[in-house]
């Protein structure tokens, strides 16, 4: 059974514009996912019904807030099959969520000497925080290398592993060029060492099916505004041993079990690491998101967006002057290109005049970037909603747009 593109289109008002006059085509999923209605839906009815803060009232709107909010932490235990609820841990993002291990795992467990491997395509995420880990403590940051396809050289990784690694932070997919990595193999061999392993999964998430347990990652981090869901809100999933093993992040009501001015005793998992008031209202709308996503199911969604990307690869393949970026066997929906002789922002304005909504830069990886001795890249990146016409418009803009130069 394929999906019925049109209907899901239906569920999406933001698409249904035209922007510069011309119908909108979004190809920006990579830096955020559009909404469905039953997300704004869910959105608003908490605020005009259910406001209010969670966990200690004793009043019916409180109980509510509650039981909706921890609903959503157990669709998210579903989402990534992980073992049990309180393994999952709300943040405002990817971004938090790496910050977080850095500051309360990294703070504890990593010291002078040691080692923390990343790889050359990490966003900006998930290189600066283990820079400023490195930088207080004196451990060392080592970078797994890459090939022309933009694919890490395996056993380059195997000869950085050694007993002084104590944790891998990887990308599960690549956000700049939809490069997925082989992250079972990475992450046995880093337990070999006995290394704890971090996997970025802000761009794997929507596309992939994710199952924490078979991985068998300590951390997985990743965010809700790039899988339907609303911005301002992250998930940190953590093993429960791993997560016991840490201290707090930031202290404050909710993370305590007992404050007096001589000591504080510390909050069960997950609440230990949810400092105040959470997210309330775009934790419970995340659930609609999750809904959506399973009633689609993933593999559907992944066969569409891969027969996105072929046919993408199809019609620009022989366009003079396009240079891909990104070559790599096993990719999600990204589309990452140069043409000769022009800069991406340019390309990327002329895309917008016809009505198509692409990223251009460096996409926050610019080690990555000079990696390819390029300054960034034009980047189309596509979700379940889009079309093969959306595709063939694409090619047709992005040809228009090479005769200039080549
Ligand atoms: N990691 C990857 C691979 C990403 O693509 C992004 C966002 O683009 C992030 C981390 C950071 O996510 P956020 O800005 O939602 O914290």
């Amino acid at each position: 059974m394929s999906l019925n593109i049109d209907q899901i289109r239906g569920l999406f008002p933001v698409l249904h514009q035209e922007v510069h006059g011309k119908p909108l085509i979004y190809f920006d999923n990579a830096a955020t996912t559009q909404k469905p209605l039953a997300v704004i839906e869910a959105l608003t009815k908490y605020y005009e019904f259910d406001n209010s803060n969670i966990h200690r009232g004793a009043h019916a709107l409180a109980d509510r807030a509650t039981r909706y909010y921890e609903e959503t932490r157990e669709a998210v235990r579903e989402f990534i099959h992980a073992k049990e609820a309180a393994e999952i841990i709300f943040t405002k993002g990817t971004t938090e969520s790496i910050n977080l291990v850095a500051k309360t795992f990294g703070s504890k467990f990593i010291g002078k000497g040691d080692e923390i491997i990343i790889s050359t395509m990490e966003h900006h995420s998930n290189i600066v925080p283990w820079q400023m880990l490195c930088e207080e403590k004196g451990a060392i940051l080592r970078v797994i290398p890459i090939n022309e396809a933009g694919e890490i050289l395996y056993e380059e990784f195997e000869k950085l592993l050694s007993p002084k690694t104590k944790l891998v932070s990887i990308v599960h997919a690549s956000n700049a060029l939809g490069t997925i990595n082989p992250v079972k193999k990475v992450i046995d061999a880093a337990h070999s060492f006995g290394a704890k392993v971090l996997l970025d999964g802000a761009q794997s998430t929507s596309h992939l099916e994710i199952n924490v347990q078979d991985l068998n990652c300590d951390f997985m981090a990743f965010s809700a505004h790039k899988l339907y869901g609303p911005t301002g809100l992250g998930v940190l999933y953590g093993k429960r041993e791993v997560l016991e093993s840490m201290p707090p992040f930031l202290g404050g009501g909710e993370m305590i079990k007992e404050v007096t001015f001589e000591k504080t005793t510390y909050n069960e998992i997950p609440f230990k690491f949810e400092a105040g008031t959470p997210n309330i209202a775009d934790v419970i709308a995340f659930k609609a998101a999750l809904d959506f996503i399973k009633d689609l199911t993933k593999p559907e969604i992944k066969a569409h967006e891969d027969s996105l990307l072929a046919y993408a690869k199809e019609l620009t393949k022989d366009i003079k002057g396009f240079i891909p970026v990104g070559t790599a066997k096993e990719k999600v929906s990204v589309l990452s290109f140069n043409i000769n002789g022009m800069h991406p922002f340019d390309v990327g304005q002329m895309l917008d005049a016809k009505g198509i909504a692409v990223r251009t830069g460096h996409h926050c990886t610019q080690p990555l970037m000079k990696r390819f001795g390029i300054e960034g890249t034009v980047r189309a990146s596509f979700a379940v909603y889009n079309t093969k016409s959306e595709i063939e418009k694409l090619a047709e803009g992005v040809a228009q747009i090479a005769r200039f130069k080549n």
